[in-house]
């Protein structure tokens, strides 16, 4: 791993307290952001102008909250994590357990090499054993087609490194798929593979004989796994009303349900995705793609299964490992093109693309384990309310300072609804029209009474009382109306 940052702590004690300068400022004490950059962040998530290249018929542009996950260590190092996701509670929830796991445990990471695969399908083969055998003699060649497309990534000590052939039996008979192993570097590598794949099509073709078909990088990218490893004392979890050890054997048993039971482990599986999707957006990244191969894996051997797991180890610890194919770059796609995603891999302050995917492994890691030990204490309901009834104040139509007024409301009412939003939202809008028409009266009546003085003054030798003032200024009304 790299070693920016280094000796810089991302522990941020009472960041959620601070106003968005406030968090900046602390923020560049860990990473120094630019004038500019503080200002990309608060105002331009993605000027129009570059959105209209990126892609068709734009109309306008879509913002997400990008919260920061502090606390987070990872071997011996330090990592703030960008986090673009409209969900709440996940940033505060990974925050949290990550403070919780730097206290009283440790999380280690690895990765493969990023390795992608290009499938090459070819139809209509007379003899498939025959002609693989004829595609692998020409493995050389193969590589060296695929690597004259790509002379950049081969300089930096990336390329096409091997083929694999199967064959396929499918319901249209059999089928010869060519698999291109390409080490990406640190691209996420769909392009330079795609541009691989079609440019062998002819040369394989001739080789195996049959018809090229489809040319193009497969998502279930299992030469391009990261994974985490996490070790923490069950004492991490005693609090007044949960003992430790139990929240322990909490989170095995909702492991073990995850590993039996493919409905739980989707959601499980949601749970883990909300962290890492939240970090690829937020640093450009093809999330599908992320997505679309963590769940494959999910389901390697046939049944979808949860892509973390939990045990107890000797000495009585937690452990939680993870693995997954995390195929996201710090180059192409939107990562240099996107304003805030430059700006989030900076704060991140990986140097490859690999260190970007341990550091997703662990984030996912982290965030299973938040969701599990909210799930086996108090339940998620507790840690969403204030941010849920929050959203539900914001879509009933409050605004500023009433969102927090109209979200306090109801969760002392435990009445989190958009019903009864609505109305709290209603009742605060009655009484800010009858403060500011009892406002413009009271301006009124003092301006007559003022006016009025001026004129007895000025008149010599008039003393007595000022003019009335007439009916329609209405300034004998009440104040208030109740
Ligand atoms: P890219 O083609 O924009 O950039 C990769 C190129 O950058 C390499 O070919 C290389 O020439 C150059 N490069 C410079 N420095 C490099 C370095 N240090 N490491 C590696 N390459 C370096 O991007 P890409 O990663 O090939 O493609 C990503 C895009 O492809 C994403 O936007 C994704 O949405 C899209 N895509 C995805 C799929 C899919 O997932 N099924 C399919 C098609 C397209």
């Amino acid at each position: 791993m790299s070693q920016t940052n280094k000796g810089r702590s991302s522990r941020f004690p009472g960041f959620y307290s601070l106003d968005v300068d406030e968090r900046h400022d602390r923020l560049c004490e860990f990473v120094r952001l630019a004038a500019e950059e503080r200002y990309q962040l608060k105002h331009e998530a993605l000027p129009l102008k570059i959105a209209d290249q990126m892609v068709e018929n734009v109309i306008g542009v879509f913002g997400l909250p990008l919260g920061l996950a502090a606390n987070f260590r990872i071997q011996d190092r330090d990592y703030v994590i960008p986090m673009a996701i409209e969900e709440s509670s996940v940033v505060a929830g990974v925050s949290h357990v990550a403070k919780l796991v730097r206290e009283h445990g440790r999380i280690t990471a690895h990765s493969t090499e990023p390795v992608m695969i290009g499938q090459i399908q070819i139809v209509g083969v007379a003899d498939p054993d025959e002609a693989r055998h004829r595609v692998l003699e020409a493995k050389e060649r193969i590589l060296h087609i695929a690597n004259e497309q790509d002379p950049v990534l081969v300089e930096l000590g990336g390329g096409a490194k091997d083929v694999e052939v199967r064959v396929l039996n499918t319901v249209r008979g059999p089928m010869l798929i060519i698999h291109l192993l390409v080490d990406v570097r640190d691209a996420m590598g769909a392009n330079v593979v795609n541009t691989m794949c079609e440019a062998l099509a002819l040369f394989l073709e001739g080789r195996a004989g049959g018809k090229v078909r489809l040319r193009i990088v497969s998502n279930l990218a299992d030469r391009r796994l990261a994974g985490a490893r996490l070790e923490v004392s069950p004492a991490a979890f005693e609090e007044q009303e949960w003992n430790g050890e139990d929240v322990v054997e909490g989170i095995l048993d909702a492991y073990a349900f995850a590993l039996a039971d493919p409905y739980r482990a989707a959601t499980h599986n949601k749970g883990v995705m909300n962290a890492i999707d939240a970090l690829m957006i937020a640093t450009g990244n093809d999330w599908r793609a992320v997505e679309a191969g963590a769940h494959a894996y999910a389901a390697r051997d046939g049944q979808y299964r949860p892509l973390t797991s939990w045990t107890r180890a000797a000495e009585g610890h937690l452990v939680g490992e993870i693995e997954l194919p995390v195929p996201a770059g710090l180059i192409g796609g939107a990562t240099k093109v996107h304003p805030n995603a430059r700006i989030a891999l900076k704060l991140l302050g990986v140097s490859s693309a690999k260190e970007l995917a341990e550091v997703a492994a662990a984030v996912g890691l982290v965030q299973n384990l938040a969701a599990l030990r909210s799930l086996v204490t108090e339940g998620i309901q507790r840690g969403h309310m204030i941010l849920h009834a929050r959203n539900v104040a914001m879509s009933a139509g409050a605004a500023g300072e009433a969102v927090s007024h109209v979200a306090n409301q109801m969760i002392r009412e435990g009445k989190i609804r958009f019903d009864r939003a609505r109305q709290i939202v209603r009742h605060l809008l009655k009484g800010a029209e009858r403060t500011v028409h009892d406002l413009e009266a009271r301006l009124r009546h003092e301006s007559l009474r003022e006016a009025e003085t001026r004129e007895s003054e000025s008149r010599p030798g008039k003393t007595g009382r000022a003019t009335q003032p007439q009916r329609d200024d209405k300034v004998d009304e009440p104040l208030h109306h109740e």
